[in-house]
């Protein structure tokens, strides 16, 4: 965890002698700089027991926190996303939807934003001129939509996943790494009942303390019908269908396969169901460990923020990705003193978290 939060350090990023290499063109040198490649080429199942943690406690702890939060089992992920999946806990969210925070920071950057159609990327081509005045060749990006509009960008930087983003890449030999992707399911059920249903998990009807979080493991060969439930919050007076309820409470399954309505209905009791929403996803990529891991700088001027989710896939280090790939952007067009700053003087009282992440030079990160 240490290591990991440096990377918020201004003075770790900025300072010569800490020879950082910042901003990293590679995920494998971030990786490297928080002392996270070693853990991603092992399996997180293999990392815990050569550090004596008990089979037991691997199986019904860890394994049921990778699935929870990554839906792969601990056989199967590198230890670093299996480290993350500890740190999952307590989670914040914004009123309305994470979305919003992403939604304002394009409001406020003033940044033109195309949306539907004309915001539709198709394709990328790769444009580069003969020679310029001083014999350098420029390298541009043609952008194409699917309303089949096309402009000319000096720098581009892909923030999907490629895999699912349905865009060409052209006249380039480069290419921009997909990888495999996790499918999951996730279910909303809006229930009268304030806990799960006991008899389903196996204790007598009466039983009122089933706990309205469930983690499951499943090393034995058992697979249960669900990674994981949580009751996320209750609704008071709440009418539906011309039916009033006092409370009703909103709980969040997460899935390898769609649950039929069958096993919804043993799960929370029969005629307890009020109502159901389905949502699959290849939400994460298939975390699997590996010693490759891709390039920021697919090709000049092509930036690929997506590639760090396969190092690990949160939305913090996706966004301390796209910092990073700004800061190569900017290292290229404005120089190293522009993104480090110039002399920076730093003291024991420096703080270790930048105090101006949104920004550029000694103090920020
Ligand atoms: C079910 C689920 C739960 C998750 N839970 C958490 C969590 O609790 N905490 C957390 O930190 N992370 C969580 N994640 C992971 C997090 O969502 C990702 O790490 C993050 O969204 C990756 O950011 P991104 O910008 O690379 O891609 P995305 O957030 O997927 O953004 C890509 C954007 O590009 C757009 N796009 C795609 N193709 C094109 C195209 N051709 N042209 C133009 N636009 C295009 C898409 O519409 C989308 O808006 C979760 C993910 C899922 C699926």
């Amino acid at each position: 965890m240490k290591s990991f939060q440096r990377i918020y350090s201004p003075r770790f990023l900025h300072d010569p002698s800490s020879d950082t290499g910042y901003p990293w063109p590679s995920v494998a040198a971030l990786a490297e700089q928080i002392e996270a490649r070693e853990l991603v080429s092992q399996s997180a199942q293999t990392y815990f027991a050569y550090h004596k943690v008990s089979e037991v406690c691997i199986d019904e702890l860890f394994n049921a926190a990778t699935r929870a939060n990554y839906a792969q089992d601990i056989q199967n992920i590198h230890a670093f996303a299996g480290l993350v999946s500890m740190a999952a806990n307590g989670p914040n969210g914004v009123e309305g939807g994470n979305a919003q925070i992403f939604e304002h920071m394009l409001r406020r950057s003033n940044a033109t934003v195309y949306r539907g159609a004309s915001g539709e990327v198709t394709g990328i081509m790769k444009i580069q001129s003969e020679t310029t005045e001083q014999d350098t060749p420029v390298t541009q990006w043609r952008i194409g939509t699917r309303d089949g509009h096309s402009d000319v960008y000096d720098v581009v930087l892909i923030a999907a996943p490629w895999h699912s983003s349905d865009i060409t890449l052209l006249n380039t030999e480069k290419s921009v790494p997909g990888f495999r992707y996790q499918r999951v399911h996730v279910t909303l059920v809006v229930t009268d009942a304030p806990q799960p249903n006991p008899v389903y998990f196996g204790f007598d009807r009466t039983f009122d303390r089933v706990p309205r979080t469930i983690v499951t493991t499943h090393l034995d060969g058992d697979n249960p019908d669900f990674l994981s439930l949580s009751y996320q919050r209750r609704l008071k007076h709440t009418k539906y269908h011309g039916q009033t309820w006092d409370a009703l409470y909103v709980v969040k399954l997460f899935s390898w396969a769609p649950i039929p309505s069958k096993t919804i209905n043993k799960i929370f009791g029969n005629g307890k169901v009020v109502w159901t929403h389905e949502k699959s996803w290849s939400a994460f990529p298939k975390l699997t460990p590996t010693d490759r891991l891709g390039q920021f700088e697919v090709d000049t001027n092509l930036y690929n923020v997506n590639a760090m989710e396969r190092l690990v896939s949160t939305m913090e280090t996706s966004t301390l990705a796209a910092k990073n790939v700004v800061g190569l952007v900017l290292q290229k067009w404005l120089g190293s003193y522009f993104v480090h700053g110039v002399r920076c003087k730093w003291s024991s009282r420096t703080p270790d978290i930048a105090t101006a992440w949104d920004s550029w030079g000694c103090h920020s990160s």
